[in-house]
């Protein structure tokens, strides 16, 4: 029997075509059709002021330290649960993340901890929307707005998600998506950050373009460009976003796909959630899910190694996701828990994700659920109401 894959990049057809092009056109530095292109497709799907296309998650999240002016001692609210680059943009300009526990049933920053943790120096709050399902935004936005809070959103893995009929990206501030090869639409390395008031854009632009005014020079708006504010390199390679392109425009078909591929999981793995077994990811009614993963919650550490341990030996790769940045060396050295975060430890030890992209095979999806389903049964752990994420799950 053949080796199942966690993740394999997917290639929708034209990459390399385009890249092509961009050779061609003798334009492969930065800003670009491509780069433009991209950005306008991104503008339609989000309704944002302006998508401004970055070498990654990473830089755009930089990008917003910067152009939130973030002074050191500032204070970013922020889950534990993410990955780094969520607490390093802001600890490179002095800033501290607080950490805030998730919630049982989303995994999403728990809105109702978020004002306890606001303090003198709190400047903003920095929702994640794991696996591409967004956090709770009308209160997180409400609390926002009543302590002049920024809201940046960690939108990495929720590039199409929705919020209301909103897009992810466009509900904060500020949003930042992710085009690494691990995500829905790839290009290697690849991000955005999406600007959704206009008077953002010209600092943005600048700070993207090493500090330069070149913008406003290449509009004619300035005669000469020159050295206006701080900035870095912040734009990306006209390759990259030629290969974005191709993925881009492909939206729909993906999209499409990831969701079959979540219903057949959802489907078949039904029983075993119903006999407690484990629990599947829980989607809120309004909120349109771009289907970034899937994963399990297991009923405690010690089945979901085992499990793991299980699925490799029979040529299944399975991944357990986020180890809490509280636990972290650097968590620990640069950033503050408000108090203590039972749900992000409990949940970081019993999640399991399972292989899950475009070319995945039914058959593929099958074993893996049947591979599940020997362990569980033959295993017999059950998750407890005393844990929390069943009760909670249904009071959502
Ligand atoms: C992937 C990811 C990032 C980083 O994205 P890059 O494009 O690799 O820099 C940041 N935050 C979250 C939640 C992610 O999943």
């Amino acid at each position: 029997m053949g080796q199942i894959l966690f993740n394999k990049p997917f290639i929708a057809g034209k990459e390399l075509y385009y890249i092509a092009q961009a050779v061609t056109y003798g334009n492969i530095g930065g800003d670009g059709r491509f780069t433009e292109q991209c950005s306008e497709l991104l503008q339609e799907l989000t309704g944002a002021s302006r998508v401004l296309m970055t070498p990654s998650c990473t830089a755009a999240l930089e990008m917003t330290a910067m152009l939130c002016d973030l002074q050191p001692g500032d204070e970013i609210i922020m889950p534990s649960f993410t990955f780094v680059s969520t607490a390093n943009a802001f600890v490179r300009v002095g800033a501290k993340p607080v950490f805030v526990d998730v919630r049982a049933d989303t995994l999403h920053l728990d809105e109702s901890q978020i004002e306890a943790a606001i303090g003198p120096r709190t400047r903003a709050i920095c929702p994640v929307h794991y696996a591409g399902v967004c956090c709770e935004m009308d209160r997180i936005n409400e609390i926002a707005l009543s302590h002049n809070l920024l809201v940046i959103e960690d939108a990495a893995q929720a590039v199409n998600a929705f919020y209301k009929g909103n897009a992810a990206g466009s509900l904060g501030d500020l949003g930042c998506f992710s085009f690494h090869e691990t995500k829905n639409y790839i290009c290697g390395e690849g991000g955005a950050l999406c600007l959704n008031s206009p008077e953002l854009i010209e600092r943005a632009e600048i700070i993207r373009d090493k500090g330069t005014n070149r913008k406003q020079f290449f509009r004619g708006q300035v005669d000469k460009y020159t050295w206006v504010d701080v900035g870095s390199s912040f734009v990306p390679s006209e390759i990259a976003c030629a290969f974005l392109y191709g993925q881009l425009e492909m939206f729909d078909v993906i999209a499409r796909r990831r969701h079959e591929i979540d219903e057949i999981y959802r489907v078949l793995l039904g029983p075993l959630e119903s006999d407690r077994l484990l629990r599947l990811p829980f989607v809120p009614k309004h909120c349109g899910t771009n289907n970034h993963m899937f994963y399990v919650l297991l009923p405690d550490q010690n089945t979901r190694d085992e499990l793991m341990d299980h699925l490799r030996q029979q040529g299944i790769q399975s991944v357990f996701h986020f180890v809490p940045l509280h636990s972290s060396p650097m968590g620990q050295r640069v950033a503050h828990s408000n108090g203590t975060l039972p749900v992000t430890d409990r949940v970081s030890q019993c999640l399991l994700r399972l292989p899950f992209f475009y070319e995945i095979k039914y058959e593929d999806q099958l074993r893996v659920v049947q591979e599940l389903t020997k362990f569980l049964r033959n295993r017999a752990v059950t998750i407890t109401s005393e844990q929390g994420e069943m009760q909670s799950r249904k009071a959502a």
